[in-house]
């Protein structure tokens, strides 16, 4: 085995494969990582592979990766898209997106509770009887979890705002959605508001004073 094996994986642990390292930073050994050749392995405790022309290739060496590195276009990604049975979000990893597979392999290596914060977030939508919303990483801070809501009465953006603790954040309003800092249970969340009632609710939105500010 070239990699620690998880449930989660998608790539297979018996080849080596190239890790990339974005803005230089090889990712933390015992992450789930995304390979050149798409995707998802185990981050090794010795070193990944790092293919420069200084080094031969070893024998186990992942034949994609290998293609991906010398050339990104060698082998286009074909692989269907589905989507994801946790977040709703079109991917190529099968029954669950490259962030719900990290994200659970995270809660099984790290003893956390089963329930990912993006699970988390739909059931407190659901307890308040808000329709789920679709959650994504940021994709340069992954510990940063949007929140795209669809609204369809103006009253749901202010329950929505009071979910995501973010009555004292500021609106910044696009033309075709609002947005909002907030945190759920220690994540920071963007809330992103979208439709017509959600700019309606945003053009009219002035700052408000905390609940329990005696008003002079
Ligand atoms: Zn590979
Ligand atoms: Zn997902």
């Amino acid at each position: 085995m070239n990699h620690p094996t998880s449930p989660y994986a998608t790539a297979d642990p018996a080849l080596r494969h190239v890790i990339p390292s974005p803005f230089g930073q090889t990712p933390r050994p015992g992450l789930l990582a995304l390979t050149a050749c798409g995707n998802l392995a185990v981050v090794p405790a010795t070193a990944p592979v790092h293919l420069d022309s200084d080094h031969a290739d070893p024998d186990d060496l992942c034949p994609r990766c290998a293609a991906a590195v010398q050339d990104a276009d060698a082998h286009p990604d074909i692989r269907p898209h589905t989507l994801c049975e946790m977040c709703e979000a079109p991917t190529r990893h099968g029954n669950l997106c490259a962030p719900c597979r990290q994200d659970a392999h995270d809660a099984c290596t790290t003893g956390r509770p089963a329930l990912s914060t993006i699970d988390t977030i739909r059931v407190a939508a659901a307890a308040l009887g808000l329709p789920a919303p679709a959650v994504r990483r940021d994709l340069l801070d992954p510990s940063t979890l949007h929140v795209h809501v669809h609204l369809t009465h103006l009253d749901q953006w202010a329950r929505w705002r009071e979910l995501f603790d973010a009555g004292h954040g500021t609106e910044v309003n696009r033309s075709r959605y609002t947005h909002v800092p907030g945190s759920h249970a220690g994540a920071r969340v963007v809330l992103i508001g979208h439709g017509l009632p959600a700019l309606r609710a945003a053009a009219r939105t002035t700052p408000q004073p905390p609940f329990g500010t005696p008003r002079t």
